[in-house]
C-alpha cells in the first residue's frame, strides 16, 4: 500500500546516470531495498559502487557467541558477499564503521567528510539512499547525513526498506513532495534472494540472543515480491500536456 502518492512510473535502469552508488545504513538494506535494481544495472554492464554507513554490530546485543566486534566483522563479510552476488565487486565497496543503532549521533561534519571521500572514488551520477522517513532511526539519520553531501548534479533516488512494513501514513511521500518510481523484481528475483540469504546473521544464525533481530520469512518475501520503490523529489517531475489533452508524467533525468 502506498499512501498519498499520485505520480508513479516504472524505473528504467539504463536511464540512470552512472556511476550508480547505493548507500546502506546497515548491511542488508541494499539487498532488501535495491537488490533487483542493482542486479539489473550490473547485468547491463553498469558500474555500481556501495557505501555502508554503520558497523552493523547492534543486531544481537545479548549474544556471547557474537560479541560486537565479531558480529561487525561477520556482517561486513556478509555485506560484501551479498553485493558480489549482485555484481558489485569488493573493490567498489567502502564501509565507514559508524555506530549501528546510534547513527543520529554521527550526523557531523567529520562523518560528512568521510562520505564525501568515499564518493570521490567515483563521482556518482546517481545515488540510491534511504527515504527520508523510512521508519528506522538509522535510516532517517542516513538521509540527514547524505542530504547536502551529494555532489551537485547527482540524481538522488530514495529507496524504501521498512516503509511498507511499518510506515504510518505521514511517513509516505506527500503528493507535492516526491514521485514514485517502481522497479519490478522479475527476472532478478533469484539474484536478490541469494543476496538477502548472504546475511546469515540476520536470518537465524545466532542462537544465543532470542531478542536479537531476525528477518522474518514474511519480510523477505515482501522484499522479493516487490516492486522496489524509489522516490524522487518533485522538482524532478514535470507534468506536461499530452496530445490527447490528458496530462501525463514525464521524468527528466539530467
Ligand atoms: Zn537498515
Amino acid at each position: 500500500m502506498s499512501v498519498g502518492l499520485t505520480l508513479s512510473a516504472p524505473l528504467d535502469p539504463l536511464a540512470l546516470p552512472g556511476p550508480v552508488w547505493v548507500v546502506a545504513p546497515h548491511p542488508d538494506d541494499e539487498a532488501l531495498g535495491c537488490g533487483a535494481l542493482l542486479a539489473a544495472l550490473t547485468d547491463a554492464g553498469r558500474e555500481v559502487w556501495a557505501l555502508l554507513l554503520t558497523d552493523g554490530g547492534a543486531s544481537h546485543p545479548a549474544s556471547l557467541a557474537y560479541p560486537r566486534p565479531r558480529l561487525s566483522a561477520e556482517r561486513l563479510r556478509e555485506w560484501r558477499s551479498g553485493l558480489s552476488v549482485l555484481g558489485v565487486p569488493p573493490a567498489r565497496t567502502t564501509a565507514l564503521g559508524l555506530p549501528d543503532g546510534a547513527l543520529a549521533g554521527s550526523v557531523t561534519p567529520a562523518a560528512r567528510s568521510q562520505v564525501w571521500q568515499a564518493l570521490a572514488q567515483a563521482i556518482p551520477g546517481t545515488v540510491l539512499l534511504p527515504w527520508e522517513r523510512d521508519p528506522h532511526p538509522d535510516h532517517r539519520a542516513a538521509w540527514r547525513l547524505l542530504h547536502g553531501t551529494l555532489p551537485p548534479g547527482a540524481l538522488a533516488l530514495e529507496y524504501a526498506v521498512w516503509l511498507p512494513e511499518r510506515g504510518a501514513e505521514a511517513d509516505w511521500p506527500r503528493p507535492d513532495e516526491a514521485g514514485e518510481l517502481t522497479f519490478e523484481v522479475g527476472r532478478w528475483r533469484d539474484a536478490k534472494a541469494r543476496a538477502i540469504a548472504a546475511h546469515r546473521t540476520q536470518l537465524g544464525l545466532i542462537p544465543d540472543d532470542p531478542g536479537g533481530f531476525t528477518l522474518t520469512p514474511e519480510m523477505v518475501e515482501r522484499a522479493l515480491a516487490g516492486p522496489e520503490r524509489y522516490f524522487r523529489r518533485s522538482y524532478g517531475f514535470r507534468l506536461i500536456p499530452a496530445q490527447s489533452g490528458k496530462r501525463r508524467l514525464c521524468i527528466h533525468i539530467a
